[in-house]
C-alpha cells in the first residue's frame, strides 16, 4: 500500500497542486478526503498532493444559473448546507446525507466521489440526472465539460496530468421539477445495493423532461434512457409509472455480490423505482 510514497505536498492553491501534479520526476497522485486513494494498491505512486489545504476548491455559492461546489468540499457540508435549495438542493443534500457516516461525510470529497467512480459512489447519479458540468483546471487554463464525458471516460483517464477537478455546476431547477434519492443498504455505513436519482419536469400535465439514472445495481453510474423515453411527452398515470418501474428492472444489466443475489435486486429495484419516481412527480406538481 503506497509502499514507494516518498513526497507529501500540501498546496495551498490550485496553481501550485497542479504544478506538484504535472512535475514528471516522480509519479504523483491527488490526495482528497483520502477515503480511497489511501486504501489503493499502487506501489508505483512517490508522490501525493494533497488538496485539503487548498481553499479555492472548497465552496458552495450560487449564481442565477448554477449551484457551484469547489471539488474539495466534504459531502458532509452539502448535506448541511443552507445554499443548496430547491428540487436541485434537495437532491443533493438526500444524496450526501446518504453517503456512509458523519466521520466519512467529513472526509468524501464532492471530486472525489465523481474521481474515484465505484458502483456505490452516491454523488455520481445525482450530478448525472441534474446535467451537472465539471470544471477542470490546469493551473490557470480551465475547461468545462458534461459530467457524463468524466463518468464515460474515467477522470483518471479524461485529466491530464496537471489537471483537477475543481468545480461542479449544477443547474438550478425551479417549479414544476421534482427530484428523488433512494438507496438500498443493510447498514448506513454499508455499500450500497441500489441506488437510485431521479428528476422530472413537468409542463402541462405532461413530463417534459425526465432523467433517471441508477448505480450499485450496475458497475457504474447508468442513464436509464428507455425509460425515460417511455415518460417524456406523456402523461404519468399509474400504469405508465409501474411499466416505467418494469422497464428499468428488466433493462439493466444487473450486478451481484454477497450483499444480494441477482433476482432479489431485481425485484427490489422495480418497486424502489416506481416509488421514487412517483415521489418525484409529486413535488413536481407541488
Ligand atoms: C467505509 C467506506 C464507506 C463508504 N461509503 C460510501 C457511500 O456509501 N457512498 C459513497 O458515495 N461513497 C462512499 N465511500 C467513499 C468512496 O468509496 C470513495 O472513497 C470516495 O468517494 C473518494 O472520495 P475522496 O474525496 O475521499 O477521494 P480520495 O480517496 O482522496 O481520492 C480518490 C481518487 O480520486 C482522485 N481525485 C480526488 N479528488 C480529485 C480532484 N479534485 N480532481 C481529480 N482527481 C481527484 C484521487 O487522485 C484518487 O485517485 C465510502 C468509503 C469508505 C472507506
Amino acid at each position: 500500500m503506497l509502499k514507494k510514497l516518498t513526497r507529501f505536498y500540501y498546496p495551498k492553491t490550485i496553481e501550485e497542486a497542479c504544478l506538484h501534479l504535472g512535475n514528471s520526476d516522480h509519479k504523483t497522485a491527488i490526495l482528497a478526503g483520502g477515503t480511497s486513494e489511501t486504501l489503493r494498491q499502487d506501489n508505483t505512486i512517490e508522490a501525493l498532493v494533497d488538496i485539503s489545504k487548498v481553499k479555492e476548491l472548497n465552496y458552495i455559492s450560487k449564481d442565477s444559473v448554477y449551484f457551484r461546489i469547489g471539488a474539495g468540499t466534504p459531502v458532509q457540508d452539502i448535506y448541511k448546507s443552507k445554499t443548496l435549495t430547491g428540487p436541485t438542493g434537495d437532491l443533493l443534500k438526500a444524496a450526501a446525507g446518504k453517503i456512509g457516516s458523519t466521520l466519512l461525510r467529513n472526509s468524501i470529497t464532492a471530486g472525489g466521489n465523481l474521481a474515484a467512480l465505484f458502483p456505490w459512489s452516491d454523488l455520481p447519479v445525482v450530478y448525472m440526472v441534474l446535467n451537472a458540468e465539471v470544471v477542470c483546471r490546469k493551473g490557470k487554463p480551465k475547461r468545462t465539460v458534461p459530467v457524463q464525458t468524466i463518468i464515460d471516460k474515467k477522470a483518471s483517464q479524461f485529466l491530464s496530468a496537471a489537471e483537477i477537478i475543481a468545480e461542479i455546476a449544477i443547474p438550478i431547477y425551479g417549479k414544476g421539477t421534482g427530484t428523488s434519492f433512494a438507496k438500498l443498504v443493510k447498514t448506513a455505513n454499508d455499500y450500497s445495493m441500489i441506488t437510485i436519482a431521479t428528476r422530472v419536469t413537468v409542463k402541462a400535465g405532461r413530463v417534459e423532461q425526465a432523467r433517471l439514472a441508477v448505480n450499485a445495481i450496475t458497475a457504474s453510474p447508468m442513464r436509464c434512457l428507455e425509460a425515460e423515453k417511455m415518460l417524456e411527452g406523456q402523461k404519468a398515470t399509474p400504469e405508465l409509472i409501474a411499466e416505467t418501474a418494469k422497464k428499468v428492472a428488466s433493462s439493466v444489466s444487473i450486478r451481484k455480490d454477497f450483499r444480494a443475489s441477482r433476482e432479489y435486486r431485481q425485484e427490489v429495484l422495480e418497486v424502489m423505482f416506481r416509488r421514487a419516481l412517483e415521489e418525484a412527480l409529486e413535488k413536481a406538481g407541488k
